[in-house]
């Protein structure tokens, strides 16, 4: 379903992306980790087509479409989605209508104030969070905890079929762990693929996942499946060649 070959990618004439390969399915749960600067942010950048990214060469492939030269709101609408490592804050705008300006710039067809109060109900509750949570101001004084909560929420009313999550559990504490764990589990389904960047092996115990990639200097060294967690977990980046 998605196809990403030999993906080069420089940012000021330094190469950071040296040739990416992976073949990534609907209904798996992948993971990718690795050392701090080995590229994973780039990759989920270039992969969502954030302008800032050039891709040298290589091609990414959506579905037998060459998505490589798309524009990002292009791939959004073509069902992809991509956290926010550092999310912004932005003031004035409640999380529920920031959530319904996302949906309606993203779906074919408005969706009315009513249903979209219903939709956004709806997934707040599977993801456990409160109503006063979704009138408070996008980000003003959000808690870490938060600011990943609402990103998870984003996801779950968004509803995209590729979903890239770049570092959604960092800094957070048990419970807001187990909330986006949960978040993210409801979200999993036969027609979606989930990627998931993470430097911690702490959410990985919460889902179930398919496929391990570590990435290191721009590369993928090694995949494997979820025992390659624990193995790193031991051995650290260092060992692996
Ligand atoms: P990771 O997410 O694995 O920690 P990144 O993809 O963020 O790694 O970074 C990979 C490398 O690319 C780092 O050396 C980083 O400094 C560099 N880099 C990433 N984004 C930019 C940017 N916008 N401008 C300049 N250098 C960047
Ligand atoms: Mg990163």
């Amino acid at each position: 379903m998605l196809v990403i070959n030999n993906l080069k990618s420089s940012i000021e004439g330094k190469e950071i992306l040296k040739g990416i390969n992976l073949k990534l399915k609907e209904g798996k749960v992948y993971v990718i980790m690795g050392p701090n600067g080995s590229g994973k942010s780039t990759l989920a950048n270039i992969l969502m087509g954030n302008p800032i990214y050039k891709i040298d060469s290589g091609e990414i492939i959506l579905k037998d479409q060459d998505i490589s030269n798309m524009k990002a709101d292009e791939r959004a609408k073509l069902g992809m989605f991509l956290s926010f490592q550092y999310p912004q804050e932005i003031s004035g705008v409640t999380l529920s209508n920031f959530l319904r300006t996302a949906y309606n710039s993203l779906k074919e067809k408005r969706i009315g104030l009513l249903d979209f109060k219903k939709l956004l109900k709806e997934k707040a509750e599977q993801l456990g969070v409160n109503e006063d949570f979704l009138t408070r101001y996008l980000n003003e004084g959000f808690s870490g905890g938060e600011k990943k909560k609402s990103e998870i929420l984003q996801l779950l009313v968004l509803n995209p079929n590729i979903a890239i999550l770049d570092e959604t559990d960092s800094g957070l504490d048990i419970d807001a762990l187990k909330t986006i764990a949960s978040g993210i589990k409801n979200f999993a389904a036969p027609d979606k693929t989930i990627i998931i960047i993470t430097h911690y092996k702490r959410i990985l115990d919460y889902l179930d996942i398919d496929r391990v990639f570590i990435m290191k200097d721009g590369l993928i060294v090694k995949e494997g499946d979820k025992d390659l967690v624990n193995e790193i977990e031991e051995r650290g980046y260092e060992g692996l060649e």
